[in-house]
């Protein structure tokens, strides 16, 4: 019976209980993360009714974690994140992922570096998105973050993986990790799913700024040069250093305070 519970009592969901211990664990972690960073979606004003979503690759196993198609942002719990295989299939059939994963998948399949995902209908994104316009660089905040302009991904129904595809295509050897997809939305990536929240939500901001400065004129580049130190100087030297360095993933323990500790940055 110990098997069906995790450390702190709560049950483990079925689709779980099967996966090495190590696995697991990781995959609780990140069932928990998960429901904070949807929180985020919310709290950023990102998402409206059931739209957008987040999902996280499960290191070390072939697998990923995506928020249940149709559920109510009130109504997320841990263990309603559905585990999906690389193919973009429910380890549980009788879960619904969202309909973006497939796309998803696609993307954790092409880019190895990717460890999460987000996906929304922000206002200011989808301006862009409507009329089909990458943002240019025209913030030392999107030279930080972005390193250039926020580029434009192509058309693509919704559904399969030609999202993802176009994703992949779009940001692969770009330092973005945000596209705008063509009428549709932003979909960013990270190294882990809070960093591709974070890239979802200094995306909406930039979005609006430079949205905005759009009603009473022209907008002035940030030339090249000037980007490459920007981008150069928040991606290496910006932020407290940490006092020792770790691995990744060294110390389970570890792993649920990263987040209250970083959201509180
Ligand atoms: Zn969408």
């Amino acid at each position: 019976m110990s098997t069906d519970q995790h450390e702190d009592g709560r049950a483990v969901p079925a689709t779980d209980r099967d996966l090495p211990e190590e696995v697991r664990r990781e995959v609780a972690r990140l069932r928990d993360q998960l429901v904070v960073l949807h929180a985020e979606l919310v709290r950023n004003g990102l998402v409206v009714w059931t739209g957008g979503n987040v999902s996280a690759r499960v290191l070390g196993a072939d697998l990923f974690l995506i928020k249940p198609s149709g559920l109510s942002y009130d109504d997320l719990d841990a263990a309603s994140m559905v585990l999906c295989t690389l193919d973009g299939e429910a380890v549980d059939p009788a879960q619904q992922p969202s309909s973006d994963t497939g796309s998803h998948a696609y993307v954790y399949r092409h880019m190895p570096e990717v460890a999460g995902q987000v996906h929304t209908h922000s206002t200011y994104a989808c301006a862009w998105a409507a009329r089909a316009e990458e943002i240019p660089c025209v913030l030392t905040a999107m030279a930080d973050e972005f390193g250039g302009p926020i580029p434009l991904g192509p058309f693509a129904l919704i559904g399969g993986e030609d999202i993802g595809r176009g994703v992949v295509e779009t940001l692969t050897g770009h330092r973005s990790k945000a596209v705008i997809m063509q009428n549709h939305g932003v979909f960013t990536i990270g190294k882990d799913a809070k960093a591709a929240v974070k890239a979802a939500v200094m995306c909406e901001d930039v979005a609006r700024s430079v949205h905005i400065a759009r009603q009473l004129g022209e907008t002035v580049p940030i030339p090249q040069d000037a980007v490459d130190s920007l981008y150069d100087r928040y991606q290496n030297v910006y932020g407290q250093r940490p006092a020792a360095p770790s691995a990744p993933g060294a110390g389970a323990d570890a792993g649920a305070g990263t987040t209250a500790e970083e959201a509180s940055r």
